[in-house]
C-alpha cells in the first residue's frame, strides 16, 4: 500500500512507520516537526520511505497515489498542547479537512487517530466508545479536547457526504522507547527524575488513575484497525488501571532511585479516573494488549536510559 502517515516523527507516529515499512507499505511521513523529531525516523534505511515536512494546516498537494491515510498529526501532551493551542485547534480542523480531501480525492482509506480526552473528565467510568465524554469547552485542555471531538465529527460528515472509507482509533495512555524525555506526560518526567536523582513530581494527591498501554501493542491495534470494516470509534488502551501515586512507586522500584516523591498543585480539569472498555476491539479485531505494565516499563527504561547517558556524556564534552 501506498501510505500518507501524518505525525509520522512522533513517538506513536514514528513505532507505525516501522511497522507499516516491515509489512512491505511504501510509506511518506508529513510533519511539520512542532512536536516530533527526525531522530525517530534515522535509523529507517527502506527505499520506500520518505519524509516531506509540511504543516498539514496548510492545503498539501499530491500529485501520486495513495491507499491510506493514517493522520496521527496533533501535539498530544498536554504540556505541547497547552503550550500550543492554536497550533493545536488548526491541526484538527484544517489539517484534518486538508487530508481527508485528499483521501476523498485518491479514494484512499482514512484512519484518525482520536484519543480518550473525547471523555474528558469522565463521570462513567470505565469508558466505553458509547459514552459521550464530560469535556470543559472552554478550559486549559479544551484546545485538544474539543478539536479530536471536532476532527471525529468532520470525519464522520466526510463519511457521510462523500462516502469515504474512514476508521477512528480513540487512544488512551501509551507509553515507551522514544517519547521526548522533556515532553511533560507523567512516564517520561517520572523516569527523566528518578534517573537523575531529582524530587518525583506527583501531581495532585497521586490518586487519579491512567491505564498504560506499551506502544507495540498500540500499534498493532491500529494495524488491524485500518485492515478491519469498522467506521465506528474504537478505543485502543491497555485496561489495567493504577494510580498515579502506584506509578511513582513502581517507577522508583524498577530505576531502583534514591528520589523521593514530591506533591505539586493538580492541573485544571485533569480527569480523575480513566480506563478504557476495550470490548469492542476484542470483538472486532480479535486484539487485546500483551505486553504487562512492568515489561514495559522495563523496555522503556532501556531506551530512557541510553538516552539520558548520551545527552550527559554530550553536554561534559562542550
Ligand atoms: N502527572 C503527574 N506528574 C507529572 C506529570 C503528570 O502526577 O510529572 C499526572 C497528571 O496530573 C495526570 C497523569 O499524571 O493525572 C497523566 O498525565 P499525562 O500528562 O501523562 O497525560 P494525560 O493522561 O493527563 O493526558
Amino acid at each position: 500500500m501506498r501510505i500518507l502517515l501524518t505525525g509520522g516523527a512522533g513517538f506513536i507516529g514514528s513505532h507505525l512507520c516501522d511497522r507499516l515499512l516491515a509489512r512491505g507499505d511504501e510509506v511518506t511521513v508529513v510533519d511539520n516537526l512542532v512536536t516530533g523529531d527526525l531522530q525517530n525516523l534515522e535509523h529507517i534505511r527502506d527505499p520506500r520511505f520518505r519524509f516531506v515536512e509540511h504543516d498539514i494546516g496548510q492545503p498539501l498537494i499530491w500529485p501520486d497515489p495513495v491507499d491510506a491515510v493514517f493522520n496521527l498529526a496533533c501535539p498530544a501532551s498536554p504540556v505541547d498542547y497547552i503550550k500550543l493551542p492554536l497550533e493545536t485547534l488548526r491541526v484538527g480542523a484544517h489539517g484534518a479537512w486538508n487530508m481527508l480531501e485528499i483521501a476523498r480525492e485518491k479514494g484512499a482509506l482514512f484512519l484518525q487517530a482520536s484519543t480518550s480526552e473525547v471523555y474528558g473528565d469522565p463521570e462513567v467510568h470505565p469508558q466505553p466508545e458509547s459514552y459521550h465524554g464530560h469535556v470543559n469547552p472552554i478550559g486549559p485542555r479544551s484546545v485538544y479536547d474539543e478539536s479530536k471531538r471536532y476532527t471525529e465529527a468532520l470525519v464522520m460528515a466526510f463519511r457521510r457526504t462523500h462516502g469515504v472509507r474512514t476508521r477512528m482509533v480513540r487512544i488512551f495512555n501509551t507509553y515507551g522507547p522514544r517519547m521526548r524525555l522533556d515532553d511533560g506526560r507523567v512516564i517520561p518526567n517520572f523516569f527523566t527524575q528518578a534517573l537523575r536523582g531529582d524530587a518525583i513530581t506527583v501531581y495532585g494527591d497521586g490518586s487519579q488513575t491512567r491505564s498504560f498501554c506499551y506502544v507495540s501493542d498500540l500499534v498493532e491495534g491500529i494495524v488491524a484497525l485500518s485492515e478491519a470494516d469498522f467506521a465506528e470509534p474504537v478505543n485502543l488502551g491497555n485496561p489495567i488501571e493504577r494510580t498515579v501515586l502506584d506509578l511513582a512507586r513502581e517507577v522508583i522500584r524498577i530505576t531502583g532511585s534514591s528520589s523521593r516523591v514530591e506533591f505539586r498543585e493538580l492541573p485544571q480539569d485533569d480527569p480523575k479516573l480513566r480506563r478504557p472498555v476495550i470490548d469492542r476491539a476484542r470483538a472486532v479485531l480479535g486484539w487485546e494488549p500483551r505486553v504487562g505494565l512492568e515489561e514495559g516499563l522495563e523496555l522503556t527504561l532501556a531506551d530512557f536510559s541510553a538516552r539520558i547517558a548520551r545527552a550527559a556524556a554530550k553536554a561534559a564534552r562542550t
